[in-house]
């Protein structure tokens, strides 16, 4: 006999992307950057104390959330630290919806939200994005008349990269009944010419929660760190209530101030990402693949008719010892999903996409 409970047991589980331990491995499947952390924080690893694991970590991370706050402009109680940004999305649901009560979601999007409504016991309220994938102008109205206590809407949005707004989102926030976590995971790719910046509508939006990650923009996904931005109504039940005691542990801590202290760095990799993002978006259009612009480190690639179809692109690349992410997924069965990585993986890559398509 089962001892889950019946929503546990008839789901599936998050089925993250293939993680090869192995140096040889050309990833291109998860969003990682391509270049290694800060100095900064390779320093600060090395002086970890024994004290500091001795004790406890500080519970609310307050040295990280002072600096986080300085970053963005605003007071440290608009700052929530968490077990990367996921945790956050968790917090959200167990936070601002009743267990039964639907979240909504556009669709496409990131393939965690449903999980996480499926250990809730939510239903999902799914709404199509239109081509652009924007989302559709009934999108408020729908998930409204559904009830839906929040949404979750990634921008720029995942797998596509599009970018939506600051105006069409804080009109939707205004629109919205319930909550509306907008998944920055990221935003820090986004060119920087469009000054685009949610964050100075936090203060006045009492619904409007942001997801931000260590995991892409500082090249820490194995480090686990992330942050929420909004409301200090949103942020305070979660920092005082619904958080586990110690969420982010004493290193992470460390090294997550360090990250942030070192933004000459990050930034740098930001731009070396969307300088290959640009020549990569040129490159495999040349090929012949439809390449949506993306602000993002990755690029959705749909395959022409006249290709071998994107699993078996997929499949051929992975001999070739190259990662890509398909997703077997509504409206993406024709598209692979390629992170940007470095200048010499991204020509390995269009080199073998060459051969593969000239084999075929
Ligand atoms: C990577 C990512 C996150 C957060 O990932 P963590 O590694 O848990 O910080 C959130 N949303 C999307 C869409 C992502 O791709």
């Amino acid at each position: 006999m089962a001892y889950e409970r019946t929503n546990i047991q008839r789901m599936q589980g998050y089925v993250p992307g293939k993680q090869p331990q192995d140096a040889g491995t050309i990833k291109l499947n998860t969003n990682e950057n391509p270049y290694p952390p800060s100095p900064n924080v390779m320093h600060a690893l090395t002086t970890v104390a024994a004290e500091s694991l001795r004790k406890y970590p500080p519970p609310l991370a307050d040295g990280f959330r002072e600096v986080a706050a300085q970053l963005h402009g605003v007071t440290s109680d608009h700052v929530i630290a968490t077990n990367g940004g996921d945790e956050l999305l968790r917090l959200a649901l167990t936070t601002f919806v009743e267990p039964g009560q639907p979240i909504g979601v556009l669709e496409p999007s990131y393939s965690l939200y449903p999980v996480l409504a499926e250990i809730h016991n939510s239903p999902v309220v799914r709404v199509d994005a239109l081509p652009d994938y924007s989302a559709p102008q009934e999108f408020a109205d729908t998930l409204n008349a559904q009830g839906v206590q929040l949404t979750l809407l990634v921008n720029p949005h995942a797998p596509s990269g599009a970018l939506t707004s600051v105006s069409s989102l804080v009109a939707l926030a205004k629109q919205l009944k319930g909550v509306l976590l907008v998944d920055e995971a990221y935003v820090d790719f986004v060119d920087p010419t469009l000054a685009h910046n949610l964050v100075p509508h936090i203060k006045s939006m009492p619904n409007l929660l942001l997801l931000r990650t260590l995991s892409k923009g500082y090249s820490l996904a194995g480090l686990r760190y992330g942050y929420g931005l909004g409301h200090v109504d949103l942020i305070a039940p979660m920092l005082q209530k619904t958080r586990d005691s110690y969420n982010v542990d004493a290193i992470a801590q460390r090294l997550a101030v360090a990250a942030l202290q070192d933004q000459t760095y990050a930034q740098d990799t930001w731009q070396r990402v969307r300088a290959e993002r640009a020549r990569m978006t040129t490159a495999l259009r040349d090929l012949g693949f439809t390449v949506p612009a993306s602000q993002s480190n990755f690029l959705l690639a749909t395959v022409s008719p006249l290709m071998p179809s994107a699993s078996m692109l997929r499949d051929e690349l992975e001999r070739r010892g190259l990662l890509v992410r398909y997703f077997n997924a509504p409206g993406l069965t024709d598209k692979l999903r390629i992170t940007i990585g470095a200048p010499a993986e991204n020509d390995r890559l269009l080199t073998a996409l060459s051969t593969c398509l000239a084999n075929a």
